[in-house]
């Protein structure tokens, strides 16, 4: 077998999206020798394509394991924010924007779910909602408001991640499919890409929506598919809209430089990551009829990305059944991102065979989920 590289890595992650590169600086800030194998360049699948909300959608609505994964998150990443501006000078934009559900028939449901669980709440009338976000189409009826939820500007927060990750000397491996592993007497003892073989203590699959067909190759099966989405970016006036805004399933995300989001689809076609027609008119004529002024601004871009679906959207994190020295962490759907500095958090703890911050019962990959 030849090794690819001659200096050995402790641990081998597959996947470089926000739960590998997050496991990874978790990894070898503990002073592990850390391998980071991409298919194709570091951050531009799904953690690239999303939203950034640091919250479920409709949180009333997520099972209690991914609750417990976005309360964690939810206090960690001021810190992390903070700590990645500091290191690397690339602004994730962490922004306790808060978020305004309108014309949603769930009030009582949501109202009932932030007192339960102590999230900060307001009920506005369409007057208090107009005196907040004046360009919003008015409301037909009352709307909730969650002033303490955050967003994170996830393009720049994957920039930062990287280049902490190179201070940390963690190996960044670009452009190699991993492709099949070695295994030998119940463990995994290398990854293998079409450029050579990648040695390693430990190893972990973070590799999204295509995990489970890196799992086929080890003779495993996980119901990880991939669910597109589709968003639009529109280039407004800074201050147009302060707050993220949902309606149904839909939603528009403000940044600070006036970019407006408008998403997402959830389309199950494969790993079929084109852009249509027909979702653009979709995005358009919801973001524009809540959002009248968006019919003068321009539409920047247009992109779909691979969300790794889960059953339930609760993510698998843990050791492989047979092979103990592979951990897993996949899953995520629509919550990647506000779960993962808790879920990567539980794999370090897992690898390092330490307590851990979460029971992790719920995310075992021969858990029912
Ligand atoms: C339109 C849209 C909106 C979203 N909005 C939000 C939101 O607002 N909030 C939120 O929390 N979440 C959101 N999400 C979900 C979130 O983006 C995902 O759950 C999260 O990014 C998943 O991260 P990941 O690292 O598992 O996957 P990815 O980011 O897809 O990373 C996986 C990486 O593994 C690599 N890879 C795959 N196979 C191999 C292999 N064999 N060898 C080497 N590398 C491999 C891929 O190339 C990829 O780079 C959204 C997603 C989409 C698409």
């Amino acid at each position: 077998m030849n090794s690819f590289s001659s200096r050995p890595a402790d641990v081998v992650i597959v996947g470089g999206g926000i739960i590998g590169l997050l496991s990874a600086r978790l990894l070898a800030q503990q002073g592990l020798r850390v391998r980071l194998l991409e298919a194709g360049s570091i951050g531009t699948q799904s953690s690239w394509a999303g939203g950034g909300i640091l919250s479920p959608l409709c949180p009333w609505r997520a099972p209690e394991p991914v609750t417990a994964l976005c309360s964690l998150s939810q206090t960690l990443y001021p810190q992390l924010a903070a700590a990645l501006f500091e290191e690397t000078r690339i602004d994730p934009e962490w922004t306790r924007s808060g978020l305004v559900f309108v014309d949603s028939a769930e009030i009582a449901e949501g109202l009932a779910w932030c007192e339960q669980k102590a999230v900060e709440t307001r009920l506005l009338l369409p007057d208090d909602l107009q005196a907040l976000e004046p360009a919003l189409s008015r409301a037909g009826a009352a709307s909730l408001w969650l002033p303490s939820i955050a967003q994170v500007r996830n393009p720049r927060l994957l920039q930062a991640l990287r280049a902490s990750l190179v201070k940390l000397e963690v190996d960044l491996v670009e452009l190699q499919q991993v492709t099949g592993f070695e295994t030998s007497e119940g463990r995994v003892t290398a990854a293998r890409t079409e450029k050579g073989w990648h040695a390693a203590e430990r190893f972990v699959v973070a590799a999204g929506a295509w995990t489970a067909k890196l799992l086929a190759e080890l003779g495993s099966t996980l119901p990880i598919a991939p669910v597109k989405g589709q968003m639009l970016a529109y280039g407004a006036a800074p201050g147009l809209l302060s707050r993220i805004v949902v309606s149904g399933d839909r939603y528009l995300i403000p940044r600070r430089d006036g970019v407006i989001l408008a998403g997402s689809t959830v389309e199950t076609v494969g790993f079929d990551k084109t852009t249509t027609e027909d979702a653009r008119g979709q995005l358009t004529n919801f973001a524009e009829r809540l959002l009248p002024p968006l019919r003068d601004a321009k539409i920047l871009r247009h992109w779909a990305g691979l969300r790794p679906g889960s059953p339930s959207g609760i993510p698998y994190i843990g050791h492989h059944p047979q092979l103990h020295n592979l951990v897993l962490c996949a899953g995520h759907f629509r919550n990647g991102f506000v779960m993962a500095p808790a879920s990567c958090q539980l794999l370090a703890d897992l690898l390092l065979d330490r307590p851990t911050a979460l029971p992790p019962e719920p995310y075992a990959l021969d858990a029912a989920h």
